[in-house]
């Protein structure tokens, strides 16, 4: 059975312990992943400390031209890494699956080592003259979720890296394996001791980002675990990213041409398997277009080829780990039991995480499948009578990450969007991110924004140089 390893200033590094890893299409062993220990935190933030000064000096074309070569690298080990995804993480290599998320490696790698942030005059007359100047923090811990495990460990890696701060990353302990090969094969590239591993569970994490080596956090994971990460920031003062999920909603405006945005709706709600943070979480439909919203969904859904990732003919795969697959399946028991009507999709395999692509209809707000994130394959499709109605259900959570108004009009959808409370409204799409566009939530959905020049001032601090004239 393959042993993984962990990365330290350059360096494999053999762990005592390790946990083994499983398929969850399958449920066939993948290898051993490595578990960290609280003396192995202290060795990898040493490492990245120790590193940081001199990668900071270098210039910033260099940096730029190393994370270039990160791209690269990234490029040409897409397959390799694509196929681990797949293996370890559950979604398909084809459609929006693994090669996807390889892709966007590659892009969000490419974006920042082409970006600048140069000096800026900020103030100037005739007595003084004031330039903002942003540098490093320092070592940046990095926690990565298991829903897109390479893909949101590079946005937290890369824009870190190109201001020149160094990074101890930990990856999700359901998600090791994948990400720890591709920070291997970064090291390739990179001088030692700029991107270092740690992996095991949330215990290992807690270490990390509580560590007083550490001078900025960037987290993508739950609410909870957030507000607990809040709390341990307190013992280094390091400012944190927080993105949290959310619980969308999408809005469709009375009228709307259901055929016409049925797909945007479909991958909206169910890209990979809805375990992604701005998924489609909440369906609100205009009664007079329920029936053929509904329509139009459960004949895409019932079309789509279920199964093993690594068969490239399927489209959808499994739930990642079996505490998300419980999860789903009790919000969906719920809601049954509540007296929803629950329509399901697909012919499941039988060994695996798999649930149906559900919808779920007879549903209402107040409901746990509405009011809590499911992070699954089960959409609430909730009726409303006014627009006013859709946009205080959409407003009435604490989640506050993205949102969607779907029109045949998209000036009105504009004058809809600016009310509702979110980090992003998607108008006729939903989680349409892009490198140089802004991310991040509002309200329990987080702070701070990644990705673009505003993701890399997140990693920056600002010194100003003022001087006398
Ligand atoms: P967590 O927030 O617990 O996990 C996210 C990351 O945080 C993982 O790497 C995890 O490590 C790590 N972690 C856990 N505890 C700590 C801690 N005390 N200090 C530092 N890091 C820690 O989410 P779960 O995986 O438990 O999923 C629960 C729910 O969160 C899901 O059902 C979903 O609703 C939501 N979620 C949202 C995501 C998003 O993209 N916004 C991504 C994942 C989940 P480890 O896995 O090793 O415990």
């Amino acid at each position: 059975m393959k042993t993984y390893t962990n990365s330290v200033n350059g360096q494999s590094v053999e762990a005592a312990d390790h946990q083994e890893i499983f398929n969850p299409a399958t449920g066939d062993s993948l290898g051993l992943a490595p578990l960290s220990t609280e003396s192995d935190v202290g060795s990898a933030v040493d490492a990245a400390r120790l590193a940081q000064p001199g990668w900071a000096t270098i210039s910033d074309q260099e940096r730029r031209d190393t994370v270039a070569r990160v791209a690269q690298v990234l490029e040409d080990n897409s397959e390799y890494l694509a196929e681990l995804i797949t293996r370890e993480q559950g979604k398909p290599l084809s459609g929006p699956g693994s090669r996807f998320e390889m892709q966007a490696c590659v892009g969000w790698t490419q974006v920042p080592a082409a970006l600048e942030l140069p000096p800026e005059i900020v103030f100037e007359d005739e007595k003084r003259k004031d330039i903002l100047h942003r540098v490093p923090l320092g070592v940046v811990a990095a926690i990565a979720p298991w829903n897109w495990p390479l893909m949101i460990a590079i946005w937290q890696i890369i824009p870190a890296i190109r201001m020149g701060n160094t990074v101890v990353l930990k990856p999700s302990e359901y998600t090791p394996i994948a990400t720890l090969e591709m920070v291997r094969l970064i090291n390739q590239v990179l001088p030692p001791g700029v991107l270092n591993t740690v992996s095991g569970d949330g215990r290992i994490g807690a270490a990390l980002t509580s560590h007083p080596g550490i001078d900025k956090i960037m987290f993508t994971g739950s609410e909870a675990t957030g507000r607990r990460i809040i709390e341990a920031s307190t013992r280094n003062l390091a400012p944190i990213t927080l993105e949290l999920g959310g619980n969308d909603a999408a809005i469709i405006l009375p009228g709307t041409d259901a055929g016409a945005i049925a797909e945007g709706l479909f991958w909206g709600a169910f890209l990979n398997m809805g375990q992604t943070c701005a998924c489609i979480k909440r369906l609100y439909v205009h009664e007079s277009d329920y029936e053929a919203v509904v329509g139009a969904l459960s004949t895409l859904a019932g079309q789509m080829p279920v199964g093993d990732g690594m068969d490239e003919s399927n489209l959808i795969g499994p739930l990642q780990n079996e505490m998300q697959y419980n999860k789903v399946k009790e919000l969906v028991a719920d809601a049954r039991a509540n007296g929803c009507e629950v329509m399901e999709f697909g012919n499941m395999p039988d060994t695996g995480y798999f649930l149906p692509l559900t919808l779920v209809g007879n549903i209402r707000d107040g409901q746990r499948l509405v009011d809590e994130e499911q992070f699954g394959p089960a959409l609430p499709v909730i009726r409303y009578q006014s627009v006013d109605e859709a946009v205080a259900s959409a407003n009435g959570l604490g989640a506050g990450l993205g949102a969607s108004v779907w029109a045949n009009d998209p000036e009105q959808a504009q004058q809809i969007a600016l009310n509702l409370e979110a980090g992003t409204v998607w108008i006729n799409q939903h989680g349409a991110i892009h490198p140089m566009v802004p991310f991040g939530g509002n309200k329990n959905s987080g702070y701070g924004v990644e990705f673009g020049l505003e993701g890399l001032k997140a990693v920056t601090q600002p010194r100003v140089i003022s001087v006398k004239k």
